[in-house]
């Protein structure tokens, strides 16, 4: 396994929930770390000292990553930071839970932007650096609804579907280049996300109970130690869906 202390890793979305968790879990295993947020101020800089007090490293960016120039930005401002960034997740992600028939295009256009889109633009700012080195590691958050649909709705599905096909493209062309991209698609795990839908309750869940964003984490961390893993999604959904 490759030993990821010292490479600098930045994870979109970090104020909360399962971000938050895989911050804190890439800082145990030594890497430093940029705390995404686009809102959430106080929480990141609540991450920042939790890292800091187990004794890592990491800094708070503030970022609107479905903004292309933000998320370049960010990428920039982590490389000029820390001098390089090497292990980018994807996390940042929303759920507008709607009746089907008063899905629009505007709420189209705003979970494709924030949930696919934005990792588009932090992976291509960070491809550069990550050639150059000729080390990296891209990780994605998917979903259980890019498989058989989920809770959200047909919008939040097709983000999450396109987060696979991203991956599989970045995964086979970075091959040959120390490059690896893989996504994590969870479900349902306990955060401000579920938490705020109705339609998600554990007793759709084989496993009786809802994840815990630290069973998360523990893959992204496997993700981004191991070489030799790409073009993968690794399922973390208690049994709901069977690969
Ligand atoms: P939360 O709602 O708990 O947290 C979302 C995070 O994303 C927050 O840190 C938020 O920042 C950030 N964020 C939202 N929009 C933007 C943006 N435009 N730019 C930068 N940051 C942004 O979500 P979860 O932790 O539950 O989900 C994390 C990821 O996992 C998402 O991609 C989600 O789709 C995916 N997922 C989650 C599942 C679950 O069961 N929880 C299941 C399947 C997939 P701020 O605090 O500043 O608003």
């Amino acid at each position: 396994m490759d030993d990821i202390r010292g490479r600098v890793a930045l994870v979109t979305g970090a104020s909360r929930g399962i971000g938050r968790d895989i911050a804190m879990a890439l800082a145990a295993a030594g890497a430093r770390v940029i705390v995404n947020y686009r809102v959430s101020a106080d929480k990141a800089d609540e991450v920042v000292r939790a890292v800091a007090a187990a004794g890592g490293t990491a800094l708070a960016l503030q970022a609107d990553v479905s903004d292309p120039a933000a998320a370049t930005a960010l990428v920039r401002a982590t490389e000029t930071h820390f001098g390089s960034l090497d292990i980018v997740v994807n996390n940042a992600g929303i759920v507008e839970k709607k009746p089907l028939e008063e899905l629009g295009p505007a709420d189209w256009e705003r979970t494709l932007r924030v949930n696919l889109s934005s990792a588009f633009y932090v992976t291509q700012a960070a491809l550069a650096g990550m050639r150059a080195r000729r080390w990296g590691r891209i990780i994605l958050l998917s979903s259980v609804a890019a498989q058989h649909g989920g809770v959200v709705g047909p919008h939040y599905a097709a983000s999450k579907a396109g987060v696979i096909g991203l991956a599989h493209s970045y995964a086979s062309l970075l091959a040959k280049e120390g490059i690896t991209a893989n996504t994590i698609s969870p479900a349902l795990i306990e955060t401000d996300m579920v938490r705020n839908n109705p339609a998600a309750t554990p007793t759709l869940i084989p496993v009786g109970r809802f994840g815990r964003t630290d069973e998360v984490a523990a893959v992204a961390v496997l993700l981004a130690s191991n070489g030799y893993i790409t073009g993968q999604t690794i399922n973390v959904n208690g049994g709901w869906y069977m690969s």
